[in-house]
């Protein structure tokens, strides 16, 4: 196949343009549509500080490297997060790749564990899970531990946006699984950027790759070089997200644009949704300070399940 722009080799057939492209013209059609997306929803401003939530994997790695790349045109300053869980074998791989990938990219990467904040690494929480028949997952704890970690220290940097790398597959995993637990309110929190969710101490989350299929990502962070060593986590296993995401990727295969349906039906009813009394207000938790949607944040909650929740950070 040739490049329906230059005549070139195709290296991608990209569906949202109904075109293949070269390498070149790929590169131009990703970097312009995150551009794109960035002013569009005014995801970024003049003189923010934005905290780039980084875990390892290609699209955050991407969501860095572009924002860096535009916040010098666009009049933003740039650091990246990473959280260190504790879980031996995967997170030690991915941090020392990471430290080299933020070097490269001229960003600064700060680096906040779930022992220094919460009290206990992923490991040891996942032994009491386990010990305890599994009632909760360890991607659970993961999950709520890392938004409470990033959130908590992007805002002592003086974060005014926290940027994740959310791409299209995950939204739509994200919004089944919303559906399949009937958590409805929680779809008015999952847009492209966090606005019905206020309290003074959530930072506001932006999603750059919104609009980005996860294969596009992939051929991006390939032609670009950046990427980490593949080592998957020992708990991918016990997660639900997982199964999810294999069962929309097979759909996709057999029911080719499920996925854009799935992202159109999502749009729908965020937009239904809005004004109707659903979004989060949040309170602050009587434990630890942080927003919370109770009155206890559910870190604390799972802490307490642990038997960590007397540290103090
Ligand atoms: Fe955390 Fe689960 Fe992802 Fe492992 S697979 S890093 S436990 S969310
Ligand atoms: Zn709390």
């Amino acid at each position: 196949m040739k490049c329906d722009i230059c005549g070139d080799r195709a290296i991608a057939y990209v569906k949202h343009l109904g075109a293949y492209l070269c390498k070149g013209h790929f590169v131009d059609y990703f970097e312009a549509r995150v551009k794109r997306t960035l002013l569009r929803f005014k995801l970024v401003a003049p003189g923010d500080r934005v905290a780039v939530a980084v875990s390892g994997g290609k699209d955050s790695i991407a969501t860095l490297y572009l924002l860096k790349m535009f916040s010098r045109e666009l009049g933003y300053e740039v650091f990246g997060l990473a959280v260190d869980e504790g879980i031996q074998g995967y997170r030690e791989y991915k941090l020392d790749a990471l430290k080299k990938i933020a070097s490269s990219v001229g960003v600064r990467l700060l680096v906040a564990s779930f022992r220094e904040y919460l009290g206990c690494s992923l490991d040891e929480a996942a032994k009491i899970l386990l010990e305890r028949g599994l009632e909760i997952k360890p991607c659970t704890v993961c999950g709520v531990f890392r938004r409470y970690v990033i959130n908590k220290v992007a805002r002592e940097m003086g974060a005014t946006k926290l940027a994740m790398g959310h791409n299209l597959d995950d939204e739509i995993q994200v919004y089944l699984m919303n559906l399949l637990k009937g958590n409805i309110a929680n779809l008015s929190r999952e847009g492209i950027m966090t606005g019905t969710v206020q309290h003074h101490k959530f930072v506001r989350r932006i999603k750059p790759l919104y609009f980005i299929l996860e294969k596009e990502t992939l051929i991006y962070t390939r032609i670009r070089g950046l990427y980490t060593p593949f080592v998957e986590c020992p708990y991918v296993v016990y997660s639900m997200r997982h199964n999810i995401r294999r069962w929309i990727n097979r759909l996709e295969f057999e029911e080719p644009g499920s996925k854009l349906k799935f992202m159109a039906s999502k749009e729908l009813l965020v937009a239904l949704l809005e004004g109707r009394g659903t979004e989060m207000g949040l309170n602050t938790c009587r434990v630890c300070g942080e927003p919370s949607s109770g009155y206890t944040c559910r870190a604390c909650q799972l802490r307490s399940y642990l038997g960590v929740l007397t540290h103090k950070k």
